[in-house]
């Protein structure tokens, strides 16, 4: 099955109309116009007047080109595999080794269009499993590691128990911090964490967090995440770790496991079955385009500081019934299909994050409207309903929820 992956920005450069005739002056331009990233190595290649290896082989003794191993734990599930597609799509000469445990939320077919490329592999391992890990992480080499490899569903951790979420969200993140300390080549593990562990705002009140606000997680996910995120700090302090803590806001986007809210809302909504809505559905969330998250993940893998936390989010405040309103109304349903149910416990009422460290330390903002990204979104799961019908198809049990 092959799934639509939304393509980058056309590109808008105009290229020289008349291509000088001296050789080095023609693989400078080329350079220059290549490193800027507004022209790929055929393109590059033609503008030098020799052929795309040669040329190559040139940028790379120029050090131009750097080839760099990004293993992606976790890159099966929602947003490690828009990141192993965004990686592979922008940079092409890096290569990526995915590292995932194939729980319920890891799912293959978000990786087919990435099994295409030479650049691109997979292993089947949990991130607590210090024996695999080394095992992977001595043959691939990798120079960085971004971990998305969690227990991620709040509602399940209070179902069922939190022991997993322990397991996943705090020992293997020990892991995999371990493998960073001893394993020198790493030049730094990026560790993808949550808002959620700042624990809540008062709906109302114009506060937000910032990087330096206490971890007061009020839910047994948040909890496990701090733990994580904790460990990250320790082993900075401690060894000196090359770690990265990243706090993000809720993303949506393609590829999103269907037990989240906006694509069970689609889902439901498009069989016309009730929407359930926790609570008044006042909760509030701070909602981020999931491609515009992997640019801030890819720029803090390249450019952060070591040992440093940062936010990101695109400060677009929802409330859950705003969510699910604006998608039966793109749907053309009706908000009748809203229903609530009894909140969950400990839901916290809001969430929203202040961006500017990594606005003013490393340039990035938000590029995606919601209008835009939510209707990108909704496109693309209406484009691949085949995709949740195999999740379905999959687990059973579950496919009573969408
Ligand atoms: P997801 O649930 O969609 O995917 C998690 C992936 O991790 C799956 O592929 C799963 O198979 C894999 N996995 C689970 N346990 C593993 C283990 N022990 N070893 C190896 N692989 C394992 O999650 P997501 O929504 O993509 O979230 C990724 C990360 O981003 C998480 O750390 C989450 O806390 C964080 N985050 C998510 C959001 C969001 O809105 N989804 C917001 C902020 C932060």
């Amino acid at each position: 099955m092959a799934f639509e992956v939304i393509p980058l920005e056309p590109d808008t450069v105009t290229r020289p109309a008349v291509i000088p005739a001296a050789e080095p002056y023609r693989i400078t331009l080329a350079g220059k116009l290549f490193q800027a990233g507004h022209i790929s190595i055929d393109e590059a290649a033609e503008i030098a007047g020799i052929a795309p290896t040669e040329l190559e082989a040139i940028f790379m003794k120029r050090g131009m080109i750097t080839r760099n191993k990004i293993m992606v734990c976790g890159g099966a599930g929602f947003i490690g595999s828009n990141f192993v597609h965004y990686i592979l799509e922008k940079y092409p000469y890096d290569d990526v080794v995915v590292y995932d445990k194939l729980t319920y939320a890891g799912n293959l077919e978000n990786l087919r269009n990435a099994e295409r490329s030479h650049r691109y592999s997979f292993y089947q391992g949990d991130i607590a499993d210090a024996e695999y890990l080394d095992e992977v992480i001595r043959k691939e080499h990798p120079d960085f590691i971004v971990n998305f490899a969690a227990e991620t569903h709040v509602t399940r951790s209070l179902m069922f128990r939190a022991d997993e979420f322990l397991r996943t969200n705090v020992i293997g993140t020990h892991t995999l911090l371990e493998a960073v300390r001893t394993n020198e080549h790493i030049k730094r593990l990026v560790h993808v964490s949550t808002d959620e562990v700042y624990g809540t705002l008062e709906l109302g009140e114009d506060r937000k967090f910032f990087e330096t606000d206490p971890f007061e997680p009020n839910v047994p996910y948040s909890a496990a995440k701090a733990g994580g995120d904790l460990l990250a700090r320790a082993y900075r302090h401690s060894y000196g770790a090359r770690v990265i803590v990243t706090h993000c806001t809720n993303n949506y986007g393609p590829f999103q496991h269907p037990e989240k809210l906006i694509p069970n809302a689609l889902f439901r909504a498009l069989r016309n079955k009730p929407i359930t809505i926790h609570g008044n559905g006042q909760h509030v969330r701070d909602w981020i385009y999931v491609r515009d998250h992997c640019e801030a993940l890819d720029l803090i893998m390249r450019k952060g500081k070591d040992g440093d936390v940062y936010n990101v989010a695109a400060n677009v405040e929802k409330s859950t019934s705003e969510i699910a309103r604006t998608v039966l109304r793109m749907l053309g349903k009706p908000e009748d299909l809203m229903t609530a149910v009894d909140d969950r416990p400990g839901n916290d009422l809001r969430y929203s994050l202040h961006i500017n460290k990594i606005k003013d330390e490393l340039g990035w903002e938000p590029r995606t409207s919601f209008e835009e990204g939510i209707a990108r979104t909704i496109q693309w799961y209406q484009n691949n309903i085949g995709w949740v019908e195999a999740i379905r198809e999959r687990d059973k049990e579950f496919s009573k929820y969408i």
